[in-house]
């Protein structure tokens, strides 16, 4: 019999189960039907996590200053290093910058060693570019970091009202849970999507509202004035179970619809379409991510609409409440264990001497840290003024991830001591490390997870690690234990550390604190190893049930009155504003098929079909004002640096604005980390940077050429002023351009493969001098090595007809050459489907000709959206409208 390991994934907040079976072997990826957040749903990242398991670009051993070193001379050299530093210039010069990738349980030593045993709160997480907005404007109403309710709400509400939240992309099993509600309960909930863009979560939405970037607040200002106006107050409970309610509708007040309408660009009639239903319907349930809280005022955002739902006590009840969803599989876990610089352990808090004397006497802690450290944006600040002279990154990618992305990349270059760990051999922030420690990938990992309604569940390793790849929480023991602190690191494994982080939880707690599951504070090994997923809370001596665990709706909140808090938001705009220099905002986000800076996904060759390069999303009017073509290219810029992006032009863009995907690093794209854009302008309650409007200058590039490339093997030197490749099955394909005239396109394509060292290889080539193209197949015997496309202007060619000829070993390299299909065959197009491969033209052509109407009859003929349905929004968009879809991303 097959063994089935359950587990998790590791890519998004919604934290879906997962089943694995024939660990060891070619594993076999599902979902699991007994987990409660996704009941056997995976989306397309999760259907793919088989493709991950592998050991390319990996990477395997401790490396110390470039060359390959044991575990023992790395540890050493990171221990003597941190030690040397905090005797010569004390604790407040080394910093921790982790992730919400990690485990719980590598976050918990990672936080103790700091907060505890260094004496310095420098540990902060990318988990601040992501969701700190939530925590503050959660701590600021609930008195506690406090994620109300529970994914069965948005299925029991009337009304989900998403805001800056592409669900459909970026928690698609979450979207999918809402769709299968919606198709149950006969359109109910109803729902309303508030972007500045219309994206595929506008596809289910009754009502989108397309406002201004960063108006959020007078927006739900606007909301407060109007619930209070028609009689919506909850006057028993905001009387008996809050405050502030005054100051903050004496601020609301003055937020007519007309003054909402200016703010925010909204027609009146949307404006009061959307009030109107916030109005009528009891069971409501606010979603917000990465829109809401990627601002500068991010925490007023969030209390902005976390007033509305104290005004109506629409809270802590099955179908009401407002709902912070995270973007990373961990993020909650990290808020648990106090990953962010200025939180303690278990929700307890830094600025808190008593809890700070609890924390110290539970962990004979001997240097406790007593003030906040420094946030992300502070922390690469402060390397670069030498106020932190060592830094270990775990687990994430700043340099392309972070804000004033060059500037970060400036300073760890400056940085005396920099030590990365990661899976990944390279990358743009393992390139400035001294010492790379190889850590554990997914499969190899054993700890837990939080998603992003509370529920804590086991990530199981089943595949040995490969070379010397370790755990995170071992190689944070291990440095402990080489600067003296063996006592408080002696854990011989994960459950070790969750039985002190679920005892932490429960001390002397009695109930105030939120965050309390010490029923399992004394679990045995075996116990750890069997754990089912659970809700917290979870104290000691309670009986552990499944039924749903919400928070308030008993009036009873963690402030030090016990009250919900009001806060008054007054407006303000966002921090970086167009002017004649920058016209354009640049809107940043996620694509449905990749994750992060394309490190954990990157190399998953479905997952790269969907889009494969590179793109700026641009309205039809501003690409046609600045001469940007379809399927060109555009420069992104600004004075902080530069992108180089396929344009894409669409009505689902404002006038003004361009949305760029944020996760090319320079391992995958010439020119397209976006983040060395974006300024380092942060909300001040928070410290999370504005990543959703950032002024830009926006031209066209005119290129001399452009080239379309596939080959087996990753080209070593892609000497182009532009470039992105991405994996296809049997090697990769590549975009190229170049401003300058190519002098002869053979030796071009020859340096491209590396065929003067490989003489044993034949090209063939087709050259239309009056054209201007160039085409040639590479072969060795009968062996197809690789094909490419030259063109003056975009490349004409079947691009996934191509992709798709290519990983046949029997396809004729000849037939290559005309660069699409024989008459008879239909390029499939782009994949919308990725499960069962099913292509853009593929579904126009069956609606088109069998006259559907529905996503279902599209299943129905062609499979496409019968696999995990990630891709159901997009053939949605393409029943609405029909046109032709550019081949080229
Ligand atoms: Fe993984 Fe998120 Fe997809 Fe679930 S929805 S399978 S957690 S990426």
């Amino acid at each position: 019999m097959r063994e089935t390991i359950r587990t998790t994934c590791p890519y998004c907040g919604v934290g879906c189960g997962v089943s694995v079976e024939d660990p060891g072997g070619a594993a076999r990826v599902s979902g699991d039907a007994n987990h409660p957040a996704n009941f056997g749903r995976l989306c397309v990242k999760g259907a793919a996590l088989a493709q991950v398991l592998t050991h390319e670009e990996r990477l395997l051993h401790p490396q110390v200053d470039g060359a390959r070193a044991g575990w023992d001379e790395a540890l050493d050299r990171v221990a003597e290093n941190f030690r040397k530093t905090i005797v010569d210039h004390g604790p407040g010069s080394v910093a921790l910058y982790v992730s919400g990738q990690l485990l719980t349980e590598d976050y918990y030593v990672a936080n103790k060693l700091m907060k505890g045993f260094v004496g310095s709160a420098n540990i902060d997480t990318n988990s601040r570019l992501c969701m700190s907005s939530s925590v503050a404007g959660h701590k600021r109403a609930f008195g506690a970091d406090t994620v109300p309710g529970v994914y069965e709400d948005l299925e029991e509400a009337q009304l989900v009202v998403l805001v800056g939240s592409n669900l459909a992309w970026c928690h698609p099993i979450l979207y999918q849970r809402l769709v299968a509600a919606r198709e149950k309960r006969g359109g109910w909930p109803r729902i309303v999507n508030i972007d500045p863009r219309r994206t595929a979560t506008s596809e289910i939405a009754d009502l989108q509202l397309s406002l201004a970037p960063g108006s959020d607040v007078a927006l739900f200002n606007g909301l407060l004035r109007e619930l209070q106006k028609a009689g919506k107050r909850d006057k028993k409970f905001v009387a008996a179970h809050t405050q502030g309610a005054t100051e903050a509708l004496g601020v609301a007040r003055k937020w007519t619809p007309e003054k909402v309408a200016a703010q925010t660009g909204l027609p009146l009639a949307e404006l009061h379409q959307f009030y109107d239903l916030f109005i009528q319907y009891d069971k409501t349930v606010t979603v917000y991510s990465q829109g809401v809280n990627q601002s500068s005022a991010g925490t007023d955002k969030v209390n902005a609409i976390v007033n509305c739902h104290l005004l109506t006590a629409r809270i802590g009840k099955p179908g009401c409440g407002p709902f912070s969803v995270t973007g990373q599989n961990n993020a909650m876990g990290g808020r648990e264990v106090g990953g962010l610089a200025n939180m303690l352990a278990a929700h307890l808090e830094l600025g808190n001497p008593a809890h700070r004397a609890l924390v110290r006497k539970f962990w004979n802690a001997p240097h406790m840290a007593e003030k906040p450290g420094f946030k992300a944006v502070e922390l690469f600040q402060a390397i670069d003024d030498g106020r932190v002279k060592a830094v270990w990154i775990v687990a994430t990618n700043p340099v392309d991830s972070m804000p004033d992305a060059d500037f970060v990349r400036g300073a760890l270059k400056k940085c005396p001591f920099v030590v990365v760990s990661d899976v990944a051999a390279h990358s743009d922030t393992g390139a400035l490390a001294q010492v790379l420690l190889p850590a554990q990938a997914w499969g190899e990992k054993d700890g837990t997870v939080t998603n992003s309604e509370r529920r804590i569940s086991r990530q199981r390793g089943f595949r040995e690690s490969p070379g010397e790849a370790r755990a995170d929480w071992r190689a944070i023991c291990d440095v402990a234990k080489r600067l003296g602190f063996s006592e408080g690191f002696a854990f011989d494994g994960p459950a070790a550390i969750f039985r002190e982080h679920a005892a932490l939880s429960g001390l002397e707690n009695y109930g105030a604190r939120d965050f309390d599951i010490s029923a399992f504070a004394k679990i045995s090994d075996a116990e750890y190893l069997a754990l089912a997923s659970f809700q917290w809370p979870c104290p000691a001596g309670v009986a552990i049930d499944e039924k749903p665990k919400r928070f308030f709706a008993d009036g009873k909140f963690f402030t030090d009155s016990g009250r919900g808090q009001f806060v008054a938001t007054d407006f303000r705009g966002t921090a970086g504003r167009t002017d004649a220099q920058n016209p354009f905002l640049l809107n940043t986000g996620r694509v449905r098929d990749q994750w992060r800076t394309t490190m954990g996904a990157g190399g998953a060759q479905n997952l790269s079909q969907h889009i494969a390069e590179p793109y700026a999303e641009l309205n039809p009017l501003d690409a046609a004002r600045l001469g940007i073509e379809p399927a060109g290219l555009a420069r992104v810029w600004n004075e902080r640096g530069a992108v180089i992006l396929r344009a894409q032009i669409t009505e689902r863009q404002r006038r003004g604005g361009v949305f760029a995907p944020i996760h090319w690093s320079e391992q995958f794209a010439s020119k397209a980390r976006v983040g060395a854009l974006i300024a380092p302008h942060v909300d001040p309650v928070s410290g999370q940077p504005e990543s959703k409007a950032t002024p830009v200058c926006v031209e066209a590039v005119h290129p001399a050429f452009y080239a379309f490339v596939l080959a087996r093997k990753k080209p070593e030197n892609l000497d182009c002023d532009y470039w992105a490749l991405a994996r296809i099955e049997g090697g990769w394909r590549i975009d190229l351009a170049g401003l300058k005239a190519l002098p002869d396109a053979d030796v071009f394509a020859r340096k491209i493969f590396g065929l003067d060292a490989a003489p044993e290889c034949d090209l063939v080539a087709m050259r239309d001098d009056k054209a201007g193209t160039f085409r040639c197949v590479v072969t060795r015997k009968d062996e197809m090595l690789g094909a490419i496309f030259i063109a003056p202007g975009p490349v004409d060619a079947a691009r996934a007809w191509l992709c798709e000829q290519f990983a046949r070993s029997e396809a004729d390299p000849k037939a290559l050459l005309a660069g699409r299909p024989p008459l008879a065959t239909r390029d499939p197009g782009r994949k919308i489907c990725v499960c069962l491969n099913v292509g853009a033209y593929t579904i126009l052509d069956a609606i088109a000709l069998k006259k559907l109407t529905s996503v279902d009859s599209v299943g129905a003929a062609t499979g496409a959206g019968t696999g995990c349905g990630s891709c159901k929004p997009e053939i949605e968009s393409l029943l609405k409208n029909p046109a032709p879809v550019s081949n080229q991303c």
